[in-house]
């Protein structure tokens, strides 16, 4: 059998998902240039999760200047602002604003403001399952599980074309099950290939929300290798020179985890968000899918 590098080599192409798909990570990074500030009007949030006020879903927040740039986008990390440098819209909001609504906003057609803010919350939903798909595609080799994605990424992909009306309309939840039973058989594939099992080795109890309580653990001495970590609390916890290589981190909360010389090459379903919202520096090792955060560079 492969090793895991190997096979994310192979695919690493895998933004050639078929000849009618032209999808790729690339198009499901946060671009706010070509958004209208949706995230952070559309939102309810409150200070005590990193935002800078409690607010209101529809109600700009206080720093979204008029041109839909944030006032403090340079000071978010000094300013503790946890909320908005985890939060990631895997690309909805210009796909919402450019595509759904060709470039009308909500400041200039107020009458759709709603709209928009609802069809934004779905979009978003859609590109996070493309986000997954898109990972776990990188790590099959078998063809016809390939082809099961392949075809499941078309269809997600069509869903985010469809016009506001439809998108409202939709039932997500039959294709949300069918995307979680893919990448979940993905996440089995993978964990039982770098030799880890479905028992969590890391003596934690299950937290409010089915995910292991690990927040503040000491895990530098953990074989974390091929751990389901999905969903688990991992805030302030030291991961330090920690190998991640096939842990699943799908929904994993990483505020403040320290993840400095952590290698996390080939674990699966991290997002963008998870690792904005963690410590770490230019010894972490990063999928190739996800971007050093600029805070880290500093360091
Ligand atoms: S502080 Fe900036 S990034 Fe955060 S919600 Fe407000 S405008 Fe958006």
């Amino acid at each position: 059998m492969k090793s895991l590098d190997n096979n994310i080599n192979d695919n690493i192409n895998d933004n050639k998902l078929s000849a009618s798909s032209s999808i790729s990570c690339d198009n499901l990074r946060v671009d706010c240039e070509k958004c209208f500030g949706l995230c952070c009007v559309a939102l309810y949030f409150s200070s005590s999760e990193g935002f800078p006020e409690n607010k209101d879903a529809g109600k700009p927040c206080i720093n979204l200047q008029q041109n839909f740039q944030c006032k403090v986008h340079e000071n978010l990390t000094q300013m503790g602002l946890k909320g908005c440098t985890a939060y990631d819209c895997f690309g909805a909001g210009q796909k919402v604003a450019q595509v759904t609504y060709n470039g009308e906003h909500w400041r200039k057609s107020p009458e759709y403001a709603e709209e928009m803010f609802q069809v934004f919350l779905i979009q978003r939903q859609l590109h996070e399952m493309l986000w997954y798909l898109i990972d776990g595609l990188k790590f099959q080799e078998d063809h016809k599980i390939q082809e099961k994605f392949r075809a499941i990424i078309s269809k997600t992909e069509e869903l985010t074309n469809l016009s506001a009306g439809k998108l409202l309309a939709l039932d997500l939840v039959p294709h949300r099950m069918a995307v979680n039973s893919l990448l979940k058989e993905t996440s089995e594939m993978v964990r039982k290939k770098v030799g880890g099992s479905n028992k969590s080795t890391l003596g934690r109890k299950k937290a409010f929300g089915g995910g292991l309580n690990l927040m503040g653990a000491d895990l530098r001495k953990k074989d974390l290798r091929g751990q389901n970590l999905s969903g688990a609390f991992l805030i302030a916890a030291d991961l330090r020179g920690t190998d991640l290589s096939g842990a699943d981190l799908i929904g994993a909360d990483l505020r403040n985890a320290d993840l400095r010389g952590a290698n996390l090459t080939n674990c699966i379903f991290l997002t963008q968000g998870q690792i904005n919202s963690a410590k770490g520096d230019l010894t972490t090792k990063l999928p190739y899918t996800l971007i050093t955060p600029l805070s880290w560079k500093n360091k």
